[in-house]
């Protein structure tokens, strides 16, 4: 079995953004970070965010919001990031605390500084196929690894496991762009082995620790794991449990050193796309 390590993709990426960066002579494409209060998941996501943007020699700033902000102080913050020229995109950590309005700052955010695809903009532009808005990274990164691995995706079934709109959703519609023939899987889902079992890519964005191991792969099937969990050690691991692949998959990617590492790759990407995309208007 070949692992596909997310770094090999990110590299493949870090081509691409500086090939764009060539034609920029303008200042360096800047991030925001947004986070409010210290969520661990958040600050991990945070740390990755900036050492990415650092290697690929992009700027990167955090803005840091306390647990208790009230949704209204939390707005006018976001406002001013929002409508600063210094500032060429932004990545919004959720979910948010239960007091802000999340659904409100999805319809503030600038949908061509929204690097993750939260305004109802760009999640319309990927539901319609149209590529010229940001798709949330995660379901990008996915596409990217496939694409890197030269896994072709024309008229291949793909069992995607998970529906949320941070991954699965907008990912079905990423690999149906690319004429998958994609089945969702999420918590109703009756025989969900069989229905795994049917994918030549399986690509599980469950969130349950190595809740599929081989007896759900089809022989010789790509695994794609987009999970990031704790398993009962207290070690990073995915859904799959990718000890048991070796002899049923044909490639699989681990956790961590999978599609998180491209994640931030997608993000890197978005953003200067983002910066050369107000250049040429501004
Ligand atoms: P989520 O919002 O909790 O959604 C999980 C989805 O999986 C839901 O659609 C749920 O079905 C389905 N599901 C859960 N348990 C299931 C089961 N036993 N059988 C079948 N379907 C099941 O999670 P998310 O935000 O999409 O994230 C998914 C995973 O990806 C998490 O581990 C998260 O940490 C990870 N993640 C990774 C990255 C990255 O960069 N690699 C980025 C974002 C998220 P229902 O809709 O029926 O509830």
């Amino acid at each position: 079995m070949i692992t596909l390590k997310g770094a090999a993709v990110s590299a493949k990426i870090k081509e691409q953004v500086e090939e764009l960066l060539k034609g920029n002579t303008g200042r360096i494409p800047k991030l925001a970070i947004v986070r409010v209060g210290e969520r661990p998941d958040d600050l991990s996501y945070e740390r990755g965010a900036l050492k990415k943007m650092a290697a690929f020699g992009l700027e990167a700033e955090c803005f840091a919001f306390p647990e208790d902000i009230t949704d209204q102080d939390f707005k006018k913050e976001f406002s001013q990031i929002n409508e600063s020229r210094d500032i060429d995109g932004i990545l919004l950590l959720r979910p948010l605390p239960k007091q802000i309005r999340e659904q409100d700052i999805e319809r503030m955010i600038d949908p061509q500084k929204d690097l993750d695809g939260i305004s109802p903009i760009n999640i319309a532009k990927v539901f319609a196929g149209d590529d010229s808005g940001f798709a949330p990274c995660t379901a990008e990164a996915v596409v990217e690894v496939l694409k890197a691995n030269e896994i072709p995706l024309t008229g291949k079934k793909v069992t995607l496991v998970g529906r949320s709109m941070v991954v699965g959703r907008p990912l079905s519609m990423l690999l149906l762009k690319e004429n998958a023939t994609v089945t969702i899987c999420h918590t109703r889902t009756e025989n969900l082995k069989e229905n795994c079992r049917n994918g030549e890519i399986l690509i599980a964005a469950a969130g349950r620790a190595k809740m599929l191991d081989a007896s759900y792969v089809k022989e010789g099937a790509v695994v794609i794991d987009v999970g990031i969990n704790v398993d009962e050690n207290g070690k990073l691991c995915g859904d799959v449990d990718f000890d048991t692949l070796e002899g049923t998959a044909s490639m699989a990617t681990p956790v961590p050193g999978g599609v998180g590492a491209v994640t931030t790759a997608v993000l890197a990407k978005h953003l200067v796309l983002a910066a050369c995309c107000r250049r040429d208007t501004v």
